[in-house]
């Protein structure tokens, strides 16, 4: 506020830390430059965080993480054009995986860029953000700033959750009106997350191929955990009997020990239910379509719960839709669950037993002491140190390094572990880390395939140089899916597949004041990861895996276009 001729003015810069606040917005994750340099000072001088990182795209990630985490827009705030593409990344990750968020980003001259007459970064933002984002809004005028925000918020957070772009041109932001006018602009928008309540009728159609089930179950996706209806779901669940799988994100829901939880016997029940309600997980590519072998021959029917209407017979025909938010739909089936009858004693016994088979089996793969450590050796490790620590996140990418992870470490609490999502994507891995540490304020490991790490390792100075209590651990078996493979020609560079052998990123991290570890056996694993989390310092393990450990593409084989002559 500049005191002018006895007129208060006020300023675009302050109108947006205004807007910001106005709405409990607390943190940007960014990355300064032309235009946004002294927004994101102002921002930090007026008490919002400001966490700058070194790419444009981790910090994206880290404020979808944080979206998902709060049902809060996550805000990262970027430059223009090439910092702008760079957040486009992570916006349209986030849109996809359903988690709120929004991109802000400084844009060049209007005139100039409309006329393409070669601005500094001249781009058009707008209109390329429009295809990846659920919704793109411009700010012209310093009097909208107000309801552009409050737009951006809306959008975001209500509905299915996505991604929002927020086009800054830099001329806005040195705008003046006075400041009583100015106040009057800036809003808090009320009930930005609405109830959306079920219609009576889909809700008894829902009970109603329950009660006509013999083997029900329940498929949890991330959207039951982002819903924040905990205490619910697990009512339900217990209450019905029902037993459950959870998709990766929503492990921990329940704690992956729960009696109920048919996750080791996952192709079994998939198979075999014959009636399969879905809260918030989509028929996609992770669940084979809702078709095919994984399914089974007989045919199933299908209750889905959602908050998108038109995902709804998206890959097959839903016998019964929910619509609404997945808090309000669980408490509506909840009133009708006494009247279901339980699950037959001989499904639940198929189902236990199966369980039972695979958890021995599981139990002697991970007590074999393989040396060189394999993926199961190391994953050993971090799953007692995850049980003894139930409260840290856990953020994990990579292929066989996703597979084993999410298969073999049991979650215990709900929105405690973040992955590669709905794209099934490298890349994640520091963004999520950095948005998960800094909205919890709790510790995080992220457990990191070699390859998957390197898309954003240069984060480790930013995870220093705000102290986090991160610990990455590297599965560094050499190479993508791993090391082993030659170059067929004999001629001097390496395969396609493979890095530089014996590579020591545990020095990476002391570059930047960090503490590295070196360790190639699960006992030398174990004593470094519990002595980082105690010590609650910025570090990363260096676990050494055998080369020839790791199958080509992990799980994902099948989606390899496969030549003629191989
Ligand atoms: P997963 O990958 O774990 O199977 P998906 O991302 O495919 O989960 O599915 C999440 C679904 O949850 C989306 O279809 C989304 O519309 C829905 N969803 C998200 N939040 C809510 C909510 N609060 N209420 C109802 N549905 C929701």
């Amino acid at each position: 506020t500049t005191d002018n001729q006895n007129t208060q003015v006020t300023d675009g810069f302050h109108l947006v830390i205004d807007a910001l606040k106005a709405n409990d917005l607390d943190t940007i994750f960014g990355l300064v430059g032309i235009p946004i340099t002294d927004l994101c000072r102002l921002a930090q001088a007026e008490g919002i965080r400001f966490i700058g990182f070194r790419h444009e795209q981790h910090a994206g990630n880290a404020a979808a993480i944080a979206g998902f985490m709060t049902q809060k827009p996550g805000i990262c705030m970027t430059v223009s054009a090439p910092g702008f593409l760079n957040g486009l990344t992570a916006l349209a990750n986030a849109t996809v995986n359903c988690f709120p968020m929004i991109l802000i980003s400084g844009s060049s001259e209007r005139e100039i860029v409309d006329l393409q007459q070669g601005d500094y970064e001249e781009m058009d933002q707008l209109n390329a953000a429009k295809p990846y984002c659920k919704a793109a809004y411009r700010i012209n005028h310093i009097e909208d700033i107000g309801i552009g925000f409050a737009r951006a918020i809306r959008a975001a957070v209500s509905g299915r959750p996505g991604g929002v772009y927020l086009d800054l041109p830099a001329q806005l932001l040195s705008q003046t009106m006075p400041v009583e006018e100015a106040k009057k602009s800036i809003f808090k928008v009320i009930d930005p997350v609405p109830r959306q309540i079920p219609a009576a009728d889909a809700v008894e159609r829902a009970l109603n191929v329950l009660k006509g089930a013999k083997r029900p179950l329940i498929l949890l996706g991330k959207g039951a955990a982002y819903a924040q209806a905990d205490e619910d779901i697990r009512a339900l669940i217990e209450k019905s009997g029902i037993p459950y799988l959870p998709m990766s994100m929503a492990k921990g829901l329940l704690p992956d020990i729960h009696p109920q939880s048919a996750s080791a016997a996952r192709a079994f029940v998939l198979a075999e239910a014959d009636a399969v309600m879905l809260i918030g997980a989509r028929l996609n590519w992770l669940l084979a379509h809702g078709k095919g072998k994984t399914w089974g021959k007989d045919p199933k029917k299908f209750i889905q719960i959602d908050i998108q209407a038109n995902e709804v017979d998206s890959n097959v025909q839903i016998d019964a839709p929910l619509i609404g938010d997945i808090g309000s739909c669980v408490g509506e089936l909840l009133k009708g669950i006494a009247a279901v009858p339980k699950p037959s004693a001989e499904w639940i016994k198929a189902i236990d037993d199966k369980k039972v088979k695979n958890i021995a089996k599981m139990a002697e793969t991970l007590a074999k002491e393989a040396s060189p450590m394999n993926f199961h050796g190391a994953l050993r490790v971090i799953r007692e140190v995850i049980r003894l620590n139930p409260d840290v996140n856990l953020v994990n990418e990579g292929a066989n390094t996703l597979d084993y992870c999410r298969a073999i470490v049991n979650m215990y609490k709900p929105r405690k572990r973040f992955d590669s999502g709905t794209w099934g994507i490298m890349g994640i891995g520091m963004g999520y880390a950095i948005g998960a540490s800094v909205t919890s304020g709790l510790p995080t490991i992220a457990v990191e395939g070699d390859s998957a790490f390197g898309f954003s390792g240069m984060e480790l100075e930013t995870i220093c140089r705000y102290n986090l209590p991160i610990t990455t651990v590297v599965f560094n078996n050499n190479g993508v899916y791993r090391g082993t493979d030659v170059n067929p020609t004999g001629g001097a560079d390496v395969a396609p597949t493979v890095f530089v052998k014996n590579a020591r990123y545990d020095k990476m991290i002391e570059a930047f004041g960090g503490v590295g570890y070196y360790v190639t056996t699960p006992a030398e694993l174990e004593a470094a990861l519990t002595k980082a989390l105690a010590e609650g310092k910025p570090a990363l393990i260096n676990a050494v895996i055998d080369e020839t450990a790791g199958t080509e593409s992990g799980r994902l084989t099948n989606l390899n276009p496969s030549t003629a002559n191989k």
